[in-house]
């Protein structure tokens, strides 16, 4: 385990205890159960990717690095300046290949298991199946050969991404107006928890994971009253959907349009 694996865990527990300790909604069933299957899901996912996966990963940056491919190797600028842009170029390409997975029935098929959560807590940021993983995995290798990314530059990204999203699948109690503040800039629990709502038109909505500009620009922010959504997927509720067997299975279940999905 390396010193960024063990402080996303860090990350994780601080806002599990905070979600525990300062909760925003303060009943749902079931709770160490749901904490435990999304952790379950995300362990296999990360012994499947693991380490074929950061090995590949490392040897795409030597090579983009020394053979100065993309476009941020095409010009000089500081290490902050290309950073930033690396930032701003990565945040964009999530929220687009976010709402991508919501547009092609096949990629669906697998973002659906993240959606088919009946609760939204931290562990809710760890609900992925491996092949939507290993998907966007392959995908953003293109991403940092076609913009020449650094892996400093990625671990940068990585970093403030996985503490956003941690942040805002969380279910830890900030004031609406702190998180309407926040929202101006980042996406926060509030505008996260539209996403997760069972009605299409919201799911729909909100794809931004760190920056909230991306949907106030591309035209899917959505804002409405947060507490009385109702999260999930209404064609996967079932008990027998929500098993870390049945989330393995869930993407080979039909039907794939995200309509009939939404009931
Ligand atoms: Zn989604
Ligand atoms: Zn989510």
């Amino acid at each position: 385990m390396d010193k960024y694996q063990i402080l996303g865990i860090v990350l994780f527990t601080l806002i599990l205890l905070a979600e525990n300790f300062f909760p925003y909604r303060k009943h749902y069933k079931h709770r160490m159960r749901h904490y435990g299957r999304n952790t379950v899901l995300s362990a296999v996912n990360g012994l499947i990717m693991g380490l074929s996966g950061a090995y590949i990963t490392v040897h795409v940056f030597l090579w983009v690095a020394e053979n100065k491919i993309g476009m941020l190797n095409q010009f000089e600028a500081s290490f902050v300046i290309k950073a930033i842009l690396a930032f701003l170029i990565f945040d964009a390409w999530t929220y687009f290949w976010h709402r991508i997975n919501h547009v092609i029935p096949f990629l669906w098929r697998f973002h659906r298991v993240h959606h088919n959560d009946p609760a939204m807590d931290v562990s809710t940021a760890l609900r992925f199946h491996p092949i939507e993983i290993l998907l966007s995995a392959i995908i953003n290798l293109g991403i940092i050969a076609a913009f020449g990314i650094r892996l400093e530059h990625l671990i940068v990204y990585k970093l403030i991404f996985h503490t956003n999203v941690f942040f805002h699948h969380s279910n830890v109690a900030i004031s609406d107006s702190v998180d309407k503040m926040l929202r101006y800039i980042i996406v926060t629990p509030n505008m996260h928890k539209v996403h997760h709502s069972c009605k299409q038109e919201e799911t729909d909505s909100n794809f931004a994971s760190i920056l909230s500009w991306w949907d106030r620009l591309f035209g899917s922010y959505c804002e409405r009253d947060p507490k009385s959504i109702i999260f999930g997927l209404d064609s996967y509720m079932e008990e027998r959907w929500q098993t870390v067997k049945g989330l393995f299975k869930l993407p080979f279940a039909g039907p794939c349009k995200k309509k009939e999905d939404n009931g």
